[in-house]
């Protein structure tokens, strides 16, 4: 698109002004549709994030945004949701260009950064503590503090929306923050930050730092002074960013990888649960955390939705993502290529059906990207690697179960918890699955909405701490309590001196 400036990457955003690395090192950005070379970004160093976390750690002690009134805060970041929505266009055609995924898409993921910062544009004033009559005639005040310095680790797949899940709550509560975008996905990210400096949150307040995981992440992961780190990405990562936390004992908070079941009951209406369990995985390449890459189908019904979800695949419009009317985009890289034809050839070779698609689209004008046909793996069982292990693209497994008790089974029947979906007809069935599913989420009779107002997370090995609702505040903000005396303090000592029984300052218990 020309003239969109989101499109050249100007540097690491640092305290206000754009920065090579210190080194000069930088990383190439492609398209990965078409291979082109779209700009460079900073191969960011331990030097560069220790710069950003030290200008973050500045502007956060010097009130110039931790201590102004939330009213102010709140104005600020409804500049920044304006400027978002009259650049909308922009920001889509620069996520679909440097991440692959359909243009339609991008527009909603822009939408949503949108909508996510009006959210805590409102919670910014509305964050209150608590106070408690406390025993010995005392008032507790609970104030809720900003951490300090946010540090944000945040992965390829929905590039701007994870940013904006993670560093908007956290300067709406007032935090200074360092945001390390993937550098397979990063130009949207320096543009939240653009937009940022242009709706005035201050210099320092909100920098971005470009560059690998392995050498910018864990430099940011291990950073001592970092008083909250939040990370989303996959759970492999998310291990090693708790060890590099561990030493400096302060908070994290991880979404990691999912491997969510979509069941399917024999009375849900038919056609919506096969267009849903499509949509559940499909949807963004599968390149999605909570994708429904399980699908459980009841046995009775199994054959006939089988059949169904192979015919509604075959007509998905795989297109070059910047078509308005794509539907299934180019995978992030060529590595995600190979990884995601690895597992289909693992899922053949432990017995599964390829029922559609299991193969790369080689041809025009697909030869130059990392285009995968979407494909339906069936006669898969709860001990194939595939329904085990996160993939991470536009494959789907299908497996019959037998009943209820065995469709939750089934759906629990892996180490991760992050999302789930059920259809039936029943409500008093869709609770009682929704309740016995190990998920930080369950859908019914619909998938994949994730509307800011709803807090988003994981059980088991797909993290804890939730992104998204009031509940992403408690990440982002810290309790001290306050005590404050309401009579004249009583001295411990002086009835002792006088030779009676000590009288006890506190009424109640003294430890603590
Ligand atoms: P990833 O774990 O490879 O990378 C995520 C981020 O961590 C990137 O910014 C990367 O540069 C950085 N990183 C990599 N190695 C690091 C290290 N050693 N130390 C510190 N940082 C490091 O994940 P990805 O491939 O970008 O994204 C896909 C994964 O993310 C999938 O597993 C997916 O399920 C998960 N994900 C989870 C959610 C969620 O909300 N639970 C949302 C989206 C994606």
């Amino acid at each position: 698109m020309f003239g969109n400036g989101f499109m050249n990457a100007k540097g690491n955003l640092i305290n206000g002004e754009w920065k090579p690395a210190a080194d000069g090192a930088v990383l190439p950005v492609d398209d990965p549709a078409t291979g082109e070379r779209l700009t460079e970004i900073p191969a960011s160093g331990e030097r560069d994030v220790n710069d950003a976390v030290a200008r973050a750690r500045q502007s956060f002690a010097s009130g110039v945004w931790s201590q102004v009134s939330p009213g102010d805060r709140s104005r600020v970041l409804w500049r920044l949701a304006g400027l978002i929505r009259e650049r909308a266009a922009e920001l889509a055609y620069v996520e679909t260009r440097d991440s692959g995924k359909p243009i339609a898409e991008s527009h909603e993921d822009i939408a949503g950064v949108a909508d996510i910062t009006e959210y805590f544009a409102g919670a910014a004033t509305k964050l209150v503590g608590q106070s408690l009559p406390l025993p010995g005639g005392q008032m507790g005040i609970v104030l809720r503090e900003p951490a300090g310095v946010v540090g944000a680790i945040t992965p390829w797949n929905f590039p701007m929306y994870l940013a904006a899940w993670k560093a908007i709550p956290a300067l709406a509560c007032g935090n200074s923050v360092v945001l390390k975008p993937s550098s397979l996905a990063t130009l949207s990210s320096l543009a939240l930050g653009e937009l940022a400096l242009a709706a005035g949150v201050p210099a320092g307040v909100f920098n971005v730092i470009c560059g690998t995981g392995a050498v910018a992440g864990e430099a940011l992961a291990a950073h001592r002074d970092i008083d909250v780190l939040v990370f989303t990405g996959s759970t492999e990562v998310g291990r090693s960013v708790m060890a590099a936390r561990a030493h400096s004992v302060r908070p994290i908070q991880v979404e990691l990888g999912g491997k969510s079941p979509n069941v399917v009951f024999a009375d849900a209406d038919f056609e919506k649960a096969v267009a849903g369990a499509a949509f559940g995985i499909f949807y963004a390449q599968g390149e999605n955390c909570n994708a429904g890459s399980r699908i459980l189908v009841e046995q009775s019904i199994h054959d006939r939705f089988l059949d169904s979800l192979v015919a509604f695949t075959e007509r998905i419009r795989v297109l070059p993502p910047t078509d308005e009317r794509s539907q299934l985009g180019s995978l992030i890289s060529s590595g995600q290529l190979e990884r995601v034809s690895r597992y289909v050839d693992i899922g053949r070779a432990e017995g599964v059906r390829v029922v559609t698609g299991g193969y790369r689209l080689m041809d025009p004008p697909f030869d130059r990207g990392n285009f995968y046909a979407p494909t339906i793996l069936a006669d898969v069982t709860s001990d194939h690697r595939v329904f085990q292990e996160e993939i991470f693209g536009p494959v789907v497994t299908v497996t019959p179960f037998r009943d209820e008790e065995d469709a939750i089974r089934l759906a629990n029947a892996t180490e991760f918890g992050l999302a789930a979906g059920v259809w039936t007809a029943n409500v008093e069935r869709a609770m009682r699955c929704a309740r016995r599913l190990d998920s930080g989420y369950v859908w019914i009779n619909t998938f994949n909405t994730t509307p800011v107002e709803a807090p988003f997370g994981g059980v088991k090995s797909s993290g804890f701490g939730r992104d998204c609702g009031m509940q992403a505040i408690d990440n982002y903000t810290t309790w001290k309590t306050v005590a404050v005396a309401l009579e004249p303090f009583s001295d411990w000592y002086a009835s002792e001196a006088e030779g009676q029984q000590m009288r006890p300052v506190l009424a109640g218990s003294t430890e603590g």
